[in-house]
């Protein structure tokens, strides 16, 4: 021990306050377990500080202007004038309440806060570094550990962030000004999410993307409702092209060059580059050799379906544990994590897990595509409902994309579903819980749904999978 130290002990010592940790952290305080939860940053994680809230409070703010900017159909005739500092400090009211709401959540169940740095001293202790120099630290002994220490963005070589027109996606969310040229580096969903934003905000936006499409996960049809509303928006879209260096512009902006790989270059004016190139996990700052414990290469630490690593009292949880990088996710194993602890037969299943984009229109899958579902040995039925036969889609405006379902040909059990179209992120929830209970298309379509909603396209989905839907073809 360093002389000064303060030394304590814990039966669960979580590290990371994101949606993985604190969750873990309250539910093993539930539990009855002692529980230490030690952040160095801020309560609520990337998600609510850098993450999912601010994100979507800007692309609801966003929303908001660009749908009352373009209601001229609706008799509507409005310019609306968008003030970002303003809409920054509503973001930041939204996102101060959230992360308020954690600290006291955590309190209020009794889970010890320490604010400060962890690292593994040995595999039963961890050093705690307070603040900066000269604030001391603490050693912690605990029975168990959850490490959940979540992700960063990953830095392209000369595009460090650093550099002040260089953002990540967290500067991209902070931004008081609207760039007039922002180019998009990466069109997966958090590129893509802030492409719509700074489109809706005037922004010339160019997304420069080493593949041949955006949002490589999703299927073709989905992927081309959200292209062609991006484009409709002016998104400009740089397919086969990888950024490779920046300079200076004459005016007072840069050039940013890309490279096919065939080496043919082209070079993109811009006044901001946000690199939106992927995450990658928090594991290489904690000294996990003292702990006895392994990376992956991809510096993941692994585990298994009850959430425990290598080592059977320390745990990993949240995007440091793989992907899916989702919050929901992360949450999800926590609770494993914690129950697993307290004794409990917790273990994970992957199954259902939904995923959302929220671009414009938005994404909302779980479970199976229809190759996946063939790929594992079903005879498989889909059954699609378009969004411009949903009365409340029409009543809304926003009629692109649909709902399809997929399901198993001979017994009917839901297998998985994708929506792109309005509030998909919304309503690939009903298909998570048919999955998780086992329901049948004939269940889902059989169930009343209320009218008009948009939830009777999933109903009208489920119906199609049978032949019986009413409102679209049945072919
Ligand atoms: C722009 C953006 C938008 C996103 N949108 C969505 C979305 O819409 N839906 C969704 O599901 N996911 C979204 N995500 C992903 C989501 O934010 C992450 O999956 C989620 O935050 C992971 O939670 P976590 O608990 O694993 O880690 P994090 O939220 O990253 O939390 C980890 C915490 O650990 C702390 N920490 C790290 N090392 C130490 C240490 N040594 N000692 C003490 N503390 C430490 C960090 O400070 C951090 O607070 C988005 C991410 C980004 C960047």
């Amino acid at each position: 021990m360093v002389v000064g130290d303060i030394s304590t002990g814990t039966d669960v010592l979580v590290i990371g306050a994101g949606p993985g940790g604190y969750v873990a952290a309250i539910r093993a305080a539930q539990e009855g377990l002692d529980t230490t939860l030690v952040e160095r940053d801020a309560y609520g994680g990337a998600c609510l500080n850098r993450g999912c809230i601010p994100s979507k409070a800007l692309i609801t703010g966003t929303d908001v202007a660009h749908e009352a900017g373009n209601a001229e159909e609706m008799g509507i005739h409005a310019d609306p004038a968008v003030d970002l500092a303003g809409m920054q400090s509503w973001k930041d009211d939204v996102v101060d309440s959230l992360t308020g709401g954690v600290e006291k959540l955590c309190k209020a169940n009794g889970v010890n806060l320490i604010e400060g740095t962890a690292t593994f001293a040995d595999e039963n202790k961890v050093r705690v570094a307070h603040g900066g120099e000269g604030q001391g630290s603490e050693s912690i002994e605990f029975e168990h550990a959850i490490v959940a220490t979540g992700s960063r963005p990953i830095e392209i070589p000369g595009f460090e962030y650093s550099h002040d027109h260089i953002w990540s996606s967290a500067e991209a969310l902070d931004a008081d000004t609207v760039p007039d040229r922002l180019v998009v580096v990466g069109g997966g969903y958090i590129g893509m999410e802030l492409a719509t934003v700074y489109a809706k905000l005037g922004s010339d936006v160019t997304v420069v993307e080493m593949l041949d499409d955006i949002l490589q996960p999703y299927e073709d049809d989905v992927k081309r409702v959200v292209r062609k509303r991006a484009a409709d928006l002016g998104i400009e879209f740089r397919f086969g092209e990888g950024a490779s260096d920046w300079s200076e512009a004459p005016d007072g902006g840069y050039h940013v060059t890309t490279e096919t790989e065939d080496g043919e270059e082209s070079t993109y004016p811009a006044d901001k580059v946000l690199v939106a190139v992927g995450r990658q996990p928090v594991s290489d700052t904690l000294d996990l050799e003292e702990a006895g414990l392994e990376t992956n290469e991809h510096g993941f630490i692994e585990t298994d379906d009850r959430a425990r690593t290598d080592k059977e009292h320390i745990f990993a949880v949240g995007d440091v544990a793989g992907e899916p990088m989702l919050a929901h996710k992360a949450s999800k194993e926590g609770i494993v994590a914690a129950e697993v602890i307290a004794g409990e037969p917790a273990a994970l299943d992957y199954q259902a897990i939904p995923a959302a984009v929220f671009t414009d229109p938005e994404i909302g899958t779980v479970g199976m595509t229809k190759a996946e579902a063939e790929d594992a040995g079903f005879d498989v039925k889909v059954g699609q409902m378009p969004f411009n036969a949903s009365g409340r889609a029409l009543t809304t405006g926003h009629t692109d994309g649909f709902v399809r379902i997929v399901a198993d040909a001979d017994a009917g059990f839901i297998l998985g579903a994708q929506i792109v179209g309005p509030e998909a992120s919304e309503l690939i929830a009903e298909v998570g819980l048919a999955i998780e209970m086992g329901a049948t298309v004939e269940d889902v379509g059989s169930t009343i749904h209320t009218h008009p909603t948009l939830s009777e396209a999933v109903m009208e989905a489920a119906e199609n999978a049978q032949d019986q839907a009413i409102h679209t073809l049945n072919r």
